[in-house]
């Protein structure tokens, strides 16, 4: 905050206090409304109540700094000068309202009251004032049930369906004869306040208040307390918002949307946010309230279709303001907005939330349009890393969609707000959807609602996607699920839901709960079954070539992105391969080398000359059963090699617990095993028994695994070697360049790699010897245990590169077992205990320290010391970005974050300039 005794900021009348730099104050909200009543965009007047204070309500048992009072009482003075109506006046009335406002949009988790200022005297006032008497109660009635639900928590109960204020509306449109609130006469609505009223009195025991600085008072303490409400706290996991931020509140005078049928009310963008075609779009009411549209009650019209018809002038002055909004801020805007009698005024603006495709197409416009720079098309605000995902996601498969067609299980259609394509099971309710998600997280659900609301924000989370009756394209299920990079269809008015009988029901097809349900985002098309699934169109490009670069406009608009994000980026961005089919993939995405080739599953592939192996009792028993895992081994690596055409190859050697390939388990299940082995080896069925129970460990991570393996059976390390060198010399010999990179796992001293260093070589030389010919390799380590981290110095002495094993680092870093830590992590996380993940996230503090000290360590020794990483983190951004600051050189990743990993590193190299 500026000045720490300014509690109140001011915005009106072309002049405003705050301004969109104050954004950690005044948050998105406040902040803008000042930029946008600063660059003479016509904003209704009102005050900003700092997210200072906020946090001081938090820690001080909801109670407020001093001279807030004062500074409240003076604003809402300027604010009664500028809009020239006095609150709780007789003749004409000024009415508020008061919203929330993070720094991050967090859209719907917090309060807003509407129509604060009215009583029984200024109600009247307020029909004569307007001469709309319908509109003056309708606007009361509207007050107390928003004031009930939000500051008096009347609602639902858990025994209740309906929330008690919608069952008395309900009743009264019934009584009326009427479909819509808008249709209720004045006297009707003037009944209902009374009702409201009554209720609120029966279930609180207190008369709903009357005077109108009470219940702004009121008001603001419910905003700030919704900050520390669960749904709130539960996004900001989401969304790595710190719970420390706090919320601003932003009062503003009201202006009336619903006064006629000169006025409306509706939510914009500047662009389209689904797929991010231009266009000013949106939605709106003609005579309503903003919450209409949002909440998605009433399914409001959209703008780019009917507006200009209906409301040419206004239609004009939208566009007029989307222009300069959008060039003031340089970005894609979220709008909302109310035509009072033909004027326009705006109540928010806000940098747009987007889908993945959306965000590269906008970008990379908004570049050819010359409103922004390559290097802020790739700002992380712009396109988040992890969303370019969803480019790379599942579409129906378009011949199984045509058939599901021909079989006339096309349901309906509604509005296609979150591209994408999901099948699952119906699922009526947030809870249930979260309840059988955490049952059995693979079954995937839809969860159909007629709208959804914030409440909702878990049951979203757990399922594949959403589809509601109701709702436009901004309405809270759209919103949200965009941001979650969730499929999506809003609005399919078609669909009856029936949550008491658990039915979904169009015209004469009745599905239940539980019935498979299919979902097109980007089409908005409903089908009854399961739909099969196929690639994306860039995938299909990129991967699958099943379609020309030239024909895929969302294909080229990715790969202008990713040729900028290559010209920023300074990390390399290599790929964790096994396969060719794999490395190819990778390469496609843009890897630049294997970064971790586990060869493990190699011998998964060749269980019983590993378990002969094992088995063994002496070592030429062993040796010979080693050795015919060469020529596999060896087949394997050349198909990488010559599939990598000359780029790094990352080959680890064996690194799993011996008892993977042969267990107690593998014994009990396959009960004819142990014969078998005990046949092809020549010894007693009880030997095998013996000898399996013998390699049980308490704690096989930490136990007999990784160079541990190699440094008791040095034949697996020579075999391994041999088998790197021969496929080599071998692809060498094709004309083909090789680079391969031999990694020992799990190194803690420095006699461990010296001792498989030794083996490598001499493997190496006695090949070049036999084949004459020689190849330029290297032997490093992957660095994976606390120690290896802090005596790096020494390991780099043998190690010519360091690969983090961030997987097994984080394990040993914070003793904590990748394995079982599943069980208590969502307490963990639910409560706040750590912030993310570690296991997904790198954690910076503790496990970042180690790749800090073993980046310095190995350096100290070694200058030019190749350094990587090839844990699980390797293709989460933030863990990139971390990557990017600790000096590595690069990150190795599964090949389909290889993308998202690239503009990581492209967006800190950035920001890092
Ligand atoms: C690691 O530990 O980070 C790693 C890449 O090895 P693995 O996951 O195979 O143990
Ligand atoms: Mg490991």
């Amino acid at each position: 905050m500026a000045d720490p005794t300014q509690l109140v900021y001011f915005f009106g009348d072309g002049r405003a206090d705050g301004s969109t730099e104050m954004k950690n104050s005044l948050g998105g909200k406040g902040a803008n409304l000042a930029e946008m009543t600063r660059i003479g965009v016509q904003v209704p007047a009102g005050f900003t109540i700092p997210t200072e204070v906020c946090n001081y309500f938090s820690d001080n048992d909801g109670t407020y700094p001093e001279g807030l009072k004062e500074q409240v009482a003076a604003a809402l003075e300027q604010v009664e000068d500028v809009m020239g109506a006095r609150l709780g006046s007789e003749t004409n009335p000024l009415l508020v309202s008061c919203r929330s406002g993070a720094r991050e949009s967090m859209p719907g988790m917090m309060d807003t009251v509407l129509n604060i200022g009215l009583n029984e005297h200024s109600v009247q006032a307020l029909a004569e004032h307007s001469g709309n008497a319908q509109f003056a109660w309708d606007s009361y009635r509207r007050f107390i049930q928003m004031f009930g639900d939000v500051v008096l928590e009347v609602r639902a109960g858990d025994d209740e369906h309906e929330d008690p204020f919608e069952r008395l509306l309900e009743a009264k449109k019934k009584a009326a004869g009427v479909k819509y609130d808008s249709d209720l006469s004045a006297e009707d609505l003037q009944e209902l306040v009374s009702e409201f009223k009554a209720e609120v009195k029966q279930r609180t025991g207190q008369d709903f208040p009357d005077e109108p600085i009470d219940q702004i008072w009121a008001a603001i303490g419910a905003v700030f307390g919704s900050w520390n409400n669960d749904r709130a706290a539960v996004y900001r996991r989401d969304y790595g918002i710190p719970h420390s931020w706090g919320t601003a509140c932003n009062v503003q005078a009201m202006v009336y949307g619903n006064l006629g049928d000169d006025c409306a009310t509706g939510v914009g963008l500047t662009r389209d946010c689904s797929m991010g075609a231009p266009g000013f779009n949106g939605d709106y009411l003609i005579n309503a309230q903003g919450e209409d549209v949002v909440a998605g009650i009433r399914t409001p019209k959209r703008i780019e279709a009917s507006l200009k018809d209906e409301m040419p002038e206004v239609y004009e002055q939208l566009e007029t303001i989307g222009k300069t909004l959008e060039n003031h801020y340089q970005e894609v805007q979220d709008i909302e907005f109310t035509v009072q009698k033909g004027r326009v005024w705006l109540l928010q603006t806000r940098n747009a939330k987007r889908t993945g495709f959306a965000a590269v197409r906008i970008a990379v416009d908004l570049v050819h349009e010359g409103l922004i720079t390559p290097e802020q098309a790739l700002e992380k605000r712009r396109i988040p890393a992890d969303d370019l995902n969803q480019l790379l996601q599942m579409v129906f498969d378009p011949e199984k969609k045509a058939l599901a067609e021909t079989e006339g299980r096309l349901l309906t259609k509604g509005i296609n707000a979150g591209p994408g394509a999901a099948s699952g099971h119906i699922c009526l309710t947030a809870a249930e959807a979260e309840r059988l998600h955490n049952i059995d997280a693979e079954t995937p659900l839809i969860l159909v609602r007629r709208e959804t609301s914030p409440e909702d924000l878990r049951g979203m989370r757990a399922a594949q996607g959403i589809l509601t009756a109701f709702g436009g394209a901004s309405s809270h299920a759209a919103l949200v699920s965009r941001q979650m990079g969730k499929t999506c269809i809003v609005g399919a008015n078609e669909l009856n839901v029936d949550y008491i009988a658990g039915t979904v029901t169009v015209g004469d097809i009745v599905l239940n709960v539980g019935d498979p349900i299919s979902i097109d985002g980007f089409t908005g098309e409903v089908f009854t079954g399961m739909v099969d699934t196929t690639e994306s169109e860039i995938v299909n490009v990129l991967i699958k070539k099943t379609v020309e670069p030239g024909d895929s406009e969302a294909y080229q608009r990715y790969a202008q992105l990713m040729e900028w994000v290559d010209q920023f980026r300074t990390l390399g961005v290599r790929t964790n391969a096994d396969l060719p089919e794999q490395a190819v993939q990778a390469i496609a995405f843009g890897a630049e080398g294997i970064g971790l080739c586990r060869t493990e599953h190699m011998f998964l592939e060749h269980l019983e000359e590993i378990r002969e192996m094992i088995l063994a009792r002496d070592p030429e028993t062993r040796l010979e059963a080693i050795n015919r895992l060469l020529p596999f081994q060896q087949e394997e690596f050349t198909g990488l090699f010559r599939t990598m055409q000359g780029r790094p190859v990352t080959i680890r050697l064996l690194d799993p617990p011996l008892h993977e390939f042969l267990s107690e388990r593998h014994l009990q299940e396959q009960p004819e095993l142990a014969g078998t082995l005990a046949a092809q080896l020549g010894i007693s069925i009880e030997e095998v028994r013996a000898r399996t129970a013998e390699l049980h460990e308490e704690n096989p991570m930490l136990g007999h695994r990784g160079c541990r393996l190699g440094i008791v059976y040095p034949e697996i390390t020579a075999m391994q070697a041999r088998a790197i060198m021969q496929a080599a010399v071998a692809v060498q010999a094709e004309g083909i360049e090789v680079q391969p990179e031999v990694m020992v796992p799990l190194v803690a001293f420095q006699t461990e790699i010296d001792n498989q260093a030794d083996i490598v070589r001499e493997t190496a030389d006695a090949v070049f010897a036999e084949t004459g010919t020689t190849i330029a390799y290297q032997i490093g380590t992957m660095i994976e245990v606390p120690r290896a981290a802090l005596r790096s110095d020494e390991i780099a002495e043998t190690a010519e590169f360091f690969s983090f094993g961030t997987n097994d680092l984080t394990q040993t870093c914070l003793g904590m077992s990748r394995d079982d830590y599943g069980g208590f992590i969502g307490h963990y996380r639910e409560n706040d205990i750590v912030p993310f993940d570690p296991f997904q996230s790198i954690d910076q503090g503790g496990v970042g320290r180690l790749i800090e000290l073993g980046v310095a360590g190995g350096r100290s020794t070694r200058s030019d010391l190749k350094i990587g990483i090839c844990g699980e983190h390797g293709g989460d951004p933030a863990s990139v970005m971390f990557c990017h600051r600790a000096g590595l050189n690069y990150v190795s990743c599964s090949p389909y974050r290889v993308p998202i990993a690239r503009l990581a590193a492209a967006q800190e190299a950035l920001a890092d300039q």
